[in-house]
């Protein structure tokens, strides 16, 4: 919203710091003391018209009710992880370095940048025919009966996307560093074509293959490329931290900052090519229904281990993500199935043992001898929970292994094992 004159904009830079505070009120409560409520009867004071505490309380609910989530699984995370090392202090397989996991209490989130999810009932936006402009934004602000109008023009690239569609009559405001921007949405419903009875393929996530399916192919990878532009980045990022503290000393007030640029356009490159992986992958499986790994923390960190975990971590949430997105919008089925003990246990008896990896490629089962690419045998137990409903009705870590090392001792009496 750039191209308008900045001085129309000021009713709703008024109303910015107003809408700002009262949603924080609420974010803060439905953390805190309240379940998550949209339809919260209003409780604190305000100049805002009741249509607008109504949007604030609902967006506070939102984003409690995400926090909340978001936060129960971390704490899962932080259980698993316990009980992980536990097993392993039991077992005397734990590493010397390795600490007792910690739990530390989240904090309720601070609301820094205005963000309005608006509804009809205080931003309308009507068509415009014949005119420069393509919309009429329509906004109450804090003046009671006075709307503020405001002319949207889109680009051309977002007119040809949006013709003929029905644009969603909830937008959203943003207030960045470079101004006021509009997101306008629209619904689009991609009916699910692959046959019930399509094959199905597993898909591990990890960091020496982005995805491997259970059929034994890779797509993409962290090593080679990208890993030198990261140690790149890495060694640059050092000297520039040299550079300042020796610009410190000298008395010079005006530092280069400690932000890295490159680092954000790394960033941007990795998630690039776990699009173009994922894209690969759905190409070459035009008619299978994939399974892929539900991604818990505790997973992430298991499978960046020895790296730079937090870099590698972040990214690889990125995949499921992305696979995902890919299945919803061509109207592929994909479903996430449980990722516990999918890398530790053997896709032929079932056994569950850390033993299984004698390092971070391998899979060599040491009651079956079954053995393989590690990847490999991560997919094909992913591939085999679809469907597995016994697997999906676990509660946690504990009750898998539990499950699974049940079936291991049938796997055994079938096979005549001693
Ligand atoms: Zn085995």
């Amino acid at each position: 919203m750039i191209e308008i004159n900045p001085g129309k904009l000021a009713a709703l830079d008024a109303l910015a710091p107003v809408y700002l505070a009262l949603c924080q009120q609420y974010v803060t409560l439905f953390c805190t003391d309240e379940q998550p409520d949209k339809f919260h009867a209003p409780v604190f004071a305000t100049p805002l018209s009741e249509r607008w505490q109504r949007v604030a309380i609902q967006q506070a609910a939102g984003i409690a009710q995400s926090w909340r989530s978001n936060r129960a699984s971390a704490y899962q995370d932080y259980l698993d992880d316990l009980m992980d090392y536990h097993e392993q202090q039991a077992d005397g397989t734990i590493e010397m370095q390795t600490e007792e996991p910690t739990w530390k209490e989240w904090d309720v989130p601070t609301l820094r940048q205005t963000c309005i999810q608006a509804n009809v009932n205080v931003v309308a936006l009507e068509p415009l025919q014949d005119s420069t402009f393509d919309y009429w934004l329509k906004i109450s602000t804090l003046d009671f009966r006075k709307q503020l109008l405001v002319p949207v023009k889109l680009a051309d690239f977002h007119r040809e996307v949006l013709k003929e569609k029905t644009i969603n009559t909830s937008v959203t405001l943003n207030r960045r560093d470079t101004g006021w921007w509009l997101t306008l949405s629209y619904d689009e419903v991609v009916t699910v074509q692959t046959a019930p009875d399509a094959p199905v393929v597993g898909i591990d996530v990890g960091i020496a293959n982005f995805l491997t399916t259970s059929d034994g192919k890779h797509y993409g990878t962290f090593h080679g490329k990208l890993r030198e532009r990261q140690k790149r980045d890495r060694e640059k990022r050092r000297r520039k931290a040299k550079l300042r503290k020796c610009l410190e000393k000298k008395g010079v007030e005006k530092l280069p900052s400690t932000t890295s640029r490159s680092g954000q356009r790394l960033a941007r490159h990795v998630r690039q090519e776990i699009n173009r992986a994922v894209n690969e992958c759905f190409a070459e499986h035009p008619d299978a229904q994939f399974a892929y790994e539900h991604l818990s923390v505790a997973t992430m960190k298991y499978k960046a281990r020895a790296m730079n975990a937090y870099l590698y971590a972040s990214n690889l949430a990125h995949i499921p993500e992305q696979i995902a997105w890919n299945a919803a919008k061509r109207g592929r089925a994909a479903i996430r199935v449980k990722s516990a003990y999918s890398s530790q246990e053997c896709s032929v008896c079932y056994n569950v043992d850390r033993a299984n990896r004698p390092n971070q490629q391998t899979f060599c089962c040491v009651v079956c001898g079954y053995s393989t690419h590690a990847d490999l045998n991560a997919a094909i137990n992913i591939e085999h929970r679809w469907g597995d409903d016994e697997l999906r009705a676990c509660k946690d870590r504990k009750a898998v292994k539990t499950l699974l090392l049940h079936r291991h001792e049938e796997w055994k009496q079938q096979h005549g094992w001693p």
